[in-house]
């Protein structure tokens, strides 16, 4: 059988799920969205990301209107509870008569939901290689934008140089990954920048320092030096799907002794610990 997909209202199966070449997603990326963790049928801190949502509707003036209860609801039937999967919503700003860069009046957005498997990250224990790039993204990366050009090229430059993911740098400091954010242990103290408009908040990093605060991990939400990340003993990248992840390389140069570290151990196991109690 098909695959369903959530579409303004209703249930359909994937290949009858369609929209307009008139939709403002198509025509100028004018929407955002939201990746949420579902193991085994029940979410990883859904609230938060909802929250997270919410706030990317807020920033771009874009009105919907659903509580989480509401959002729940909506996302529920894509969901199997046989397997590890995320959903995938998008809210774009919906389809107007003819393309204007004003918001259209009145705005009907377009929501669209589905669900994806959530493929066995198989690098985990080995860690993957980064290359650090300048961060040449917008000043909003709080909002997670739909828009999203610059982190696609960027990825993209580091996977071919055989990268599993571009660690950004601006103005001599580590913002985030292409697309997830980067924490790194200096002088036995686990950094990661503060949250700002240059990084996505992202849940795995608020879970990551919530863990690291209860064990006694000192941490420092302080941007991260290109030196110091030149002579960081672990370099880890996190987000939803992929979790927490070892950098075992840099540009070519092995990061301490190119592989997972100790801290990296503790806080792996501590994180899925978490998830079970927490899901
Ligand atoms: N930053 C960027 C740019 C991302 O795309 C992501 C993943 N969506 C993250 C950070 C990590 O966020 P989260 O832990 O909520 O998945």
């Amino acid at each position: 059988m098909e695959q369903l997909v959530y579409l303004n209202g209703e249930y359909v199966p994937l290949s009858a799920a369609k929209i307009s070449v008139l939709d403002r997603g198509f025509l100028f990326g004018d929407g955002v969205y939201e990746v949420i963790p579902c193991y085994q049928g029940r979410f990883l801190h859904f609230n938060a990301h909802i929250e997270r949502l919410q706030a990317s509707l807020q920033a771009i003036r874009l009105e919907v209107g659903y509580s989480v209860a509401q959002w729940y609801e909506l996302v529920s039937p894509l969901l199997d509870a046989q397997c590890d999967q995320y959903v995938y919503l998008q809210i774009t700003r919906g389809v107007a008569p003819k393309r204007d860069h004003l918001f259209p009046t009145p705005t009907v957005p377009t929501v669209f939901a589905i669900s994806n498997a959530i493929p066995p990250f198989v690098e985990r224990e080995q860690g993957v290689k980064a290359l650090i790039i300048e961060d040449n993204r917008w000043l909003r990366c709080n909002i997670k934008a739909t828009a999203l050009l610059a982190n696609v090229l960027l990825k993209q430059q580091a996977a071919d140089q055989a990268c599993a993911e571009a660690i950004l740098v601006k103005n001599g400091y580590v913002t985030e990954g292409s697309a997830s954010n980067v924490f790194a242990v200096v002088d036995g103290v686990l950094m990661t920048a503060p949250k700002s408009t240059a990084i996505l908040a992202g849940i795995t990093r608020d879970i990551v320092l919530q863990l690291a605060n209860t064990h006694h991990i000192p941490v420092s939400e302080t941007p991260i030096s290109l030196a110091q990340l030149k002579t960081a003993s672990e370099i880890w990248l996190t987000s939803s799907t992929r979790e927490i992840v070892p950098i075992v390389e840099v540009d070519g140069q092995p990061v301490a002794a190119g592989t997972a570290g100790v801290v990296w151990h503790t806080m792996n196991a501590l994180y899925q610990q978490y998830k079970l109690l927490a899901l």
